[in-house]
Order: structure tokens, then sequence, then C-alpha cells
């Protein structure tokens, strides 16, 4: 498994499949959002040259993420490819869940384990502001098909101040009570263009909890407090599923990190929210064999950065984060 100049093991790839997205949340991306041509992202013959390469060399976790990878038209034969391989046990998608409602259960019998829809507020207009033409009933199908299909389910959302930051995020973490999810609140952070907006919406986990608390009462904390994932995980009092704190931003977990991100356009990302890249698509199309590929990539891993920078203001300039894949 590689290992990092950190003793860290490596073993958990974010493969962004594409940069476009039809939605355009307004801390993500701009409303006009200027795309890669397909010709600068990686082909489906080239991911499925290099996953298969990621296996062998100790990866044991992927996650298909964008953009909105359920636009990419080679999805669910990708999650086959990675599900087929002996390596892998556990394959994962980041999604907005638009499309989940016709593709879930095919995901699901291709081998795709786990599903994290982001929905940001269970209240039909402020779903539409946020995303900006999103509908949310057809979030809350994909959802329903998501869990008839078997798949886990996790929802991811950002509470930014003023927008969703109370109301939505008790409804979303009401769903909790009854159902076996994992509903996780994630730290705004700051990317090139939205770094400003980063500022003024932050809202740190403290002052959900106690939101959450004020509503629901005490909650329980899991695990002694073992991050799962990046998750931090607490029980609703009476709850099936969790509620989770993802905080990158106000309390870091680099210490953990056991990833690192493919970006759509072949790059090598070696931290979310460091610009250290290695081009992988060049070496791909200068015709590298996998000896000099695995070379580079384990080279690469060994010069991951020890964590974020963003406490010396050291801000991620060179993508947005729907280009690297979150
Ligand atoms: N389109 C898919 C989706 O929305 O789930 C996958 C890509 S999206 C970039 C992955 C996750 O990143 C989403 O949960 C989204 O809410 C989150 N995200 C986007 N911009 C963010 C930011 N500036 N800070 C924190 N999370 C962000
Ligand atoms: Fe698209 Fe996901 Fe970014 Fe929203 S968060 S604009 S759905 S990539």
């Amino acid at each position: 498994m590689p290992l990092d100049n950190f003793q860290r093991q490596i073993d958990y790839l974010r493969i962004s499949l594409t940069d476009v997205c039809n939605l355009r949340c307004v801390y993500c991306m701009p409303e006009k959002m200027a795309f890669r041509r397909p010709a600068e992202l990686l082909s489906d013959a080239e991911l499925f040259r290099l996953i298969p390469l990621f296996a062998r060399l100790g990866f044991r976790k992927i996650r298909f993420t964008g953009g909105e990878p359920t636009l990419r038209d080679g999805l669910v034969d990708m999650v086959r490819l990675a599900a087929g391989l002996p390596e892998i046990g556990q394959i994962g998608l980041t999604t907005n869940g638009l499309l989940l409602d016709q593709l879930a259960r095919p995901l699901a019998e291709a081998g795709l384990t786990t599903v994290n829809v982001s929905i940001d507020s269970l209240d039909p207009k402020r779903f539409r502001e946020i995303t900006r033409w999103g509908n949310l009933r057809d979030v809350l199908a994909g959802l329903e098909a998501a869990e008839a299909a078997g798949l886990r389910v996790k929802l991811n959302a950002v509470p930014t101040r003023g927008i969703n930051d109370s109301e939505d995020v008790i409804e979303l973490a009401r769903f909790t009570l009854t159902r076996d999810w994992q509903v996780r609140f994630i730290e705004l952070m700051p990317f090139g263009n939205n770094a400003g907006f980063q500022t003024g919406h932050i809202v740190r986990e403290s002052e959900l909890r106690a939101r959450l608390e004020a509503e629901y009462g005490k909650l329980e904390l899991l695990h002694g407090g073992r991050l799962d994932g990046e998750a931090r995980l607490y029980r609703l009092p009476g709850g099936r599923g969790s509620v989770g704190f993802i905080s990158p931003v106000s309390s870091p977990f680099c210490a953990g990190c056991n990833r690192v991100r493919l970006t759509a356009d072949g790059r090598l990302r070696l931290c979310l929210l460091r610009d250290d890249e290695c081009d992988l698509r060049e070496l791909l199309r200068g015709g590298a064999d996998d000896d000099r590929l695995e070379a580079r990539i384990r080279a690469a891993i060994r010069g991951k950065p020890w964590g974020h920078e963003l406490d010396k203001a050291r801000i991620p300039v060179s993508r947005e984060m729907s280009e690297i894949g979150g």
C-alpha cells in the first residue's frame, strides 16, 4: 500500500468523472461556469486503464464524484469494472441525486456500495435558491430509489450562514430518527472564486450541535469520538441513523488522511485544499507504460503535503471544488 513521507497509508481514490454539473450550487460554482472541452477529460479507456493500476498499487476504496458523475455515460460500466477488481472493497458515489431515480438500481447491480447524496434543504424554494434551478422532488425520488436498491445512504449538506443553517439543519437531521442514514454537515471550504463567499457564510460545528441539542436533546457521541472517514458521528436521542460533522477548517483531520483525488482532466491531486498535482494525462497520452505510471504515482504520493494551511491564509486557487470532486 502506498505510503507518504508522513507514513500515512494512502488507499482511497476519489475520481472526478466530469467537471460538468446540472446544478450551480451557490457555494460551489458561478452560474456562468466555463467547463472543460471533452477532449481535455480522461476518456473511458484511460480510466479503465488507471483504475486497475491504482488497485494494484494498493488502493482499496474508490469514490466517483464530479461535477455531477451521473452525467457521465460510462458511470455504470466504471462501477462494474471497479467492483470486479478483487482489491477494491468499497465503491461510493457522491451525487446531487437528480438522476438517481433511474440510476440507483443499475448502479447497485454493477456493485456500488454507498451513495452520498448532497441535499442542502428540505424546503423546495430554498433548495432551488441554493442550487439555482434544482427540483427537490427529483432528489427525494432519487433517495427513495437508492434505499430501495439496497445502497447504503449518506446525506451531505453544507450549512451556509443565513441561508440554510437553522431550520434546514434540524429537518435534515430528523431523517436519522426513522432511517438508518448518516446525515453529514460539511463545513464550507474556500476555493478559487468562492473564497469571499466562504468568509461570510461559514458555520461552525459547535453552533450546529447546539442548535440540534436545543431541538432534540443531548446528542450521543459515537465511537468514542473517533472519526468515521472524516466525520465525527453522533446520534439523536432515540435515533436510528447518525449525524456527522465534517469540519476540515475548524478541526482538520489531516493526520488521518488516506486519500488522493484524480481530477476529470487527469491530474492526481494530493490534497483537496492544496494545489499540488501530478499530471497523469500527459503520461498516459505520451505512451508511458504501466511501470512508469506506477512509479510516477508512488513518487507523487510520497510527496503528498501534510495538510492544508488555511490558518495561514493559504487558499487553493487553481480549481473550484466542482473541478476536484470534493
Ligand atoms: N455534484 C455532486 C454533489 O453535489 O454531490 C458531487 C460533486 S460536489 C463538488 C461534492 C460535495 O462537495 C457536495 O456534497 C457539495 O455540497 C460539496 N461542496 C461543494 N463546494 C463546497 C465548498 N466550497 N465547501 C464544502 N463543501 C463543498
Ligand atoms: Fe454541482 Fe455538486 Fe457543485 Fe452542486 S455541489 S454545483 S451539484 S458539483
